[in-house]
């Protein structure tokens, strides 16, 4: 097979017809992604589509940065100019220290997945829980809805504090550890105001009736088409917005779940393309093609 018929998440470099740099004023603008493992991330595939598409010489490159070289690679990042940046696991946290200052939202969430350079500054942005609002905002404004959120980790941390912040009246965090899911209902409730309770998760969980949203806000089901969400979806009433944070696949079982119950659905591939959109308007202060982007992404992982 030649190396153009291949998936694109098998190449061993994202073949993306750039644009070609032809100027002799200027040179390509760069940002990056660090994290470990990067391989299979389609972020970078998304972005030089969508720079290509913009007509934009920028060049985005994948970057595998293990934890205990992290404070050379923003030292790298800086001293070499770079635009700005992504991080993925297991960074998020980690960078905190070796930036400028955070946004409003990543203090609160205590994540950074977005890097912004404004001069001689690095800024941490988070737009994880922003790409999930826009995603959600398509199908339901969470203005006053009852929020049922499944998981604790860094996921749920960004989703709950936007959709909070976006006027969410009232949130249930169900987590199987104690300890993430008591963590995070008081960060919610503590940062945002928003009334938030916890809900150890054992066996099936039984949603409460006026539930507006559920969100999958766990790894389950994450490049395994058949992982089940512990839910009984008898409880969950078939006006509720159940949404997935997974993105591969892109129909989980919990949506397949969900849509056999009547319920309206969002995939984890529309917060993706969001929040790399929103990142993407960060750096160039151009607004690019979503749809190209989704597109994209559906081709890396052959959604
Ligand atoms: P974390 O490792 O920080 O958190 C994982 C969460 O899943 C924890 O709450 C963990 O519970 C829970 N969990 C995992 N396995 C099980 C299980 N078998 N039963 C019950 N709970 C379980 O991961 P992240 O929050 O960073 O990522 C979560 C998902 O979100 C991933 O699939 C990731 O790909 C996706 N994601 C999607 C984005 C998008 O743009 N669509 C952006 C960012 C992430 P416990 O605390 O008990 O361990």
């Amino acid at each position: 097979m030649r190396e153009d018929d291949a998936p694109a998440s098998t190449r061993r470099l994202p073949q993306v017809l750039l644009v070609p740099f032809d100027s002799t004023d200027d040179i390509p603008q760069i940002v990056c992604c660090f994290g470990q493992p990067v391989a299979g991330n389609p972020t970078q595939f998304m972005m030089e589509k969508a720079f290509a598409d913009a007509g934009l010489d920028w060049r985005y490159l994948s970057l595998e940065v293990p934890p205990e070289s992290l404070a050379d690679a923003v030292r790298g990042l800086r001293a070499m100019g770079f635009r700005g940046g992504n991080l993925t696991i297991p960074h998020k946290v980690a960078v905190i220290p070796l930036l400028d200052r955070l946004t409003h939202a990543a203090d609160m969430m205590g994540a950074v997945n977005c890097l912004i350079r404004e001069g001689a500054e690095l800024i941490g942005e988070n737009t994880d829980g922003k790409g999930f609002v826009e995603s959600l905002r398509t199908l339901v404004d969470p203005t006053g809805k009852k929020i049922v959120l499944l998981g604790a980790g860094g996921a749920a941390r960004a989703v709950a504090i936007e959709t909070a912040l976006a006027g969410a009246a009232e949130f249930t965090i169900v987590n199987r550890s104690l300890e993430r899911g008591e963590t995070l209902a008081k960060l919610v409730h503590d940062k945002t105001g928003v009334p938030t309770s916890f809900v150890a998760w054992q066996g099936d969980y039984m949603a409460p009736t006026d539930v507006d949203v559920l969100i999958n806000c766990t790894s389950i089901g994450l490049n395994d088409s058949s992982g089940r969400v512990p839910v009984d979806f008898n409880t969950v009433p078939p006006s509720c917005v159940v949404a997935d944070v997974v993105f591969n696949p892109a129909e989980t079982q919990f949506l397949k779940a969900a849509k056999a119950r009547g319920c309206p659905t969002l995939d984890g591939l529309g917060m993706l393309v969001n929040q790399g959109a929103i990142a993407f308007k960060t750096w160039t202060g151009i607004e690019p093609n979503r749809e190209i982007m989704r597109d994209a992404v559906e081709e890396f992982l052959e959604a």
